[in-house]
């Protein structure tokens, strides 16, 4: 997987029409919620939102409609580089001994 939990990424793909319309720029990003390697999918913040209806529980009284966000192919979202402002392919680098990603346009290292 080229991005983990916690990343912002861009979904340059399989990202709904809802979801542009609250795009800046005309770019859909956020904050990935959780991955899912044996699917090769993300779940990506406040992205992808699906309707789910949820039978009344003891803890939610109420129940009725949530919505929560539908995991997207990991093919369809790239690290977002603020320096760049767009999402871009990464590469790789040593810090230290430690490797960290760093954007391939502009070298800007992805990892804190
Ligand atoms: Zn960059």
């Amino acid at each position: 997987m080229h991005v983990k939990k916690g990343d912002i990424v861009e979904v340059i793909a399989g990202a709904r029409e809802k979801d542009y319309k609250n795009a800046k720029d005309g770019k859909v990003t956020g904050k990935v919620l959780k991955v899912l390697p044996a699917q090769n999918r993300v779940v990506v913040e406040g992205v992808n939102l699906r309707k789910k209806h949820m039978k009344p529980t003891t803890t939610i009284q109420q129940g009725g409609i949530i919505e929560i966000e539908g995991s997207i192919h990991a093919s369809n979202v790239l690290i977002y580089c603020p320096k760049c402002g767009k999402g871009v392919r990464t590469g790789s680098a040593m810090v230290g001994d430690k490797k960290v990603r760093v954007c391939k346009k502009c070298g800007e290292t992805l990892d804190k």
